[in-house]
């Protein structure tokens, strides 16, 4: 069974890029009947911190990237690492170095004098005899092999050739007792059973010393796919100068998260030519050969033409549902049930164009309004003499008229062909009239969903 995992280090918010690695793994295991398995990586406890995980946790939430039992904490693991160290020193795979932080950094001084910009610290106790030990504190190494390459077999960047003599033996424990990033992940992936390893390629010379690791301890390497880092649109590593990078932010700006998760499936794997699609699909065709090689740009305007298509595609009271939560995330006043009814009658003429819930929501002003209908400053101008005189002279002949689109075009056509004017003269002051702005929905909409009564009202407050 396909076990995968997100191993956040929660220092700040969800980046996209995050997101996206979080998307990959669920996707593939949730494809598979498999788990997909959540650790927090808080073992740096200067850099840690409690809000971040909340952060991680909305994020996650908020895409819809749920996971399979309890969330994981790197830090409560140590004992287990550090019993990992000293079961490597047992195997003779790792060694006690008593090597002195000052020595250390002399020889790194000195190599560096030389020129040297990587030093290689060959720790002098690799080979010690035992009876030689000092009774002083020690570090645990690895004894990593000193010559020949580690291959990484990546499903996504191929065969990778490290030459074993540019890596050091690492520590695996430091002389304080902590155990090392590097050796956590290893103990925590194999003991979690996780099976594929999808994360950023800058994990991919972090996966020569894992391999390392699981060599030492014999332990079967999982699959891994190191995905190249997404970049801004210019080519260069994504940043805040491109604009928004944290996955809150765009939950804030209103994209549907069906629309991201569609995206960000789409930023760097491909199916076929396939630009929108479903959960399900995206699920069932999910796969790590469809993964490029080449970095991903982000697209702001695919973005958005996804996330308007999603808007478009969604279930009415789904789409209720998500407007409700956004408007309580970006902090907006809770809505009435009369406007929740209004904007579900409404839904079949706000869904189209409208690429973020911000969008759908202005265009549903008319329905969350009610009277007097505030106007923008567009619409108080078309509201002029002229118009406010024809729409005196419309609202008799709206009264006792069954209520179709096709009696309220013959209406209105009519009064505008009487007056000279092309239609459009006459949807200005309509959509002033009846939603207080410019933007809004087809003026026969907007007299269809909000009913006879309530038009001819707002049509006279708007002529008086
Ligand atoms: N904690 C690491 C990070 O946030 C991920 C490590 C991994 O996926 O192996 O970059």
């Amino acid at each position: 069974p396909v076990v995968t995992r997100f191993a956040p280090s929660p220092t700040g918010y969800l980046h996209i890029g995050g997101a996206r690695t979080a998307l990959f793994n669920w996707l593939y295991a949730r494809g598979r009947g498999g788990k997909f398995l959540l650790r927090i990586e808080d073992t740096d406890r200067e850099r840690s911190t409690p809000e971040a995980t909340a952060a991680i946790l909305q994020g996650l939430a908020w895409l819809g990237l749920d996971w399979d039992g309890e969330v994981v904490s790197q830090f409560d693991r140590k004992d287990r690492h550090a019993e990992v160290a000293h079961e490597m020193l047992a195997r003779g795979t790792a060694y006690k170095c008593f090597a002195t932080a000052a020595e250390i950094a002399a020889f790194r001084e000195a190599e560096s004098a030389k020129g040297v910009s990587y030093p290689v610290f060959l720790s002098p106790w690799r080979d010690a005899d035992p009876a030689t030990h000092p009774d002083a504190p020690f570090a645990i190494r690895m004894k990593a092999p000193r010559s020949g390459d580690t291959v990484i077999d990546d499903q996504v960047q191929g065969h990778v050739t490290i030459q074993n003599a540019t890596l050091d033996d690492m520590i695996v424990l430091r002389s304080d007792g902590v155990p090392t990033y590097m050796l956590a992940v290893v103990v925590d992936d194999h003991d979690m059973g996780v099976t594929h390893v999808i994360r950023g390629d800058d994990h991919l010379n972090n996966a020569a010393r894992q391999a390392m690791v699981y060599d030492a301890m014999g332990w079967d390497i999982p699959v891994w796919a190191h995905i190249p880092l997404i970049f801004g649109p210019d080519g260069k590593k994504l940043s805040k100068r491109h604009g928004a990078v944290g996955v809150h932010e765009y939950q804030a700006m209103g994209y549907p998260a069906a629309g991201m998760r569609n995206y960000l499936t789409r930023l760097g794997w491909a199916h076929g030519d396939a630009e929108f699609f479903t959960d399900q699909q995206a699920r069932a065709w999910f796969d790590l050969a469809g993964i490029g090689r080449a970095p991903a740009r982000l697209d702001f305007k695919k973005l958005e033409n996804i996330c308007g298509q999603h808007i478009a595609a969604a279930d009415d009271a789904a789409l209720l549902h998500e407007i409700v939560a956004y408007r309580a995330a970006a902090g907006l006043e809770a809505l009435t049930g009369g406007q929740e009814n209004g904007l579900l009658r409404a839904m079949y003429c706000l869904k189209d164009r409208a690429k973020t819930l911000p969008e759908l929501l202005e265009k549903a002003e008319f329905v969350l309004a009610s009277r007097p209908i505030s106007r923008d400053e567009a619409a108080q101008k078309a509201l002029d003499p002229v118009s406010r005189g024809i729409l005196h002279e419309l609202t008799p002949r709206l009264q006792n008229v069954s209520w179709s689109k096709e009696n309220l075009e013959s209406i209105l056509t009519g009064t505008a062909t009487a007056h000279g004017l092309n239609f459009g003269k006459m949807a200005a002051p309509l959509r002033s009239a009846l939603a207080g702005r410019m933007v809004t929905p087809s003026v026969y909409d907007m007299m269809l969903v909000i009913g006879q009564i309530e038009t001819i009202a707002r049509l006279e407050d708007a002529a008086a």
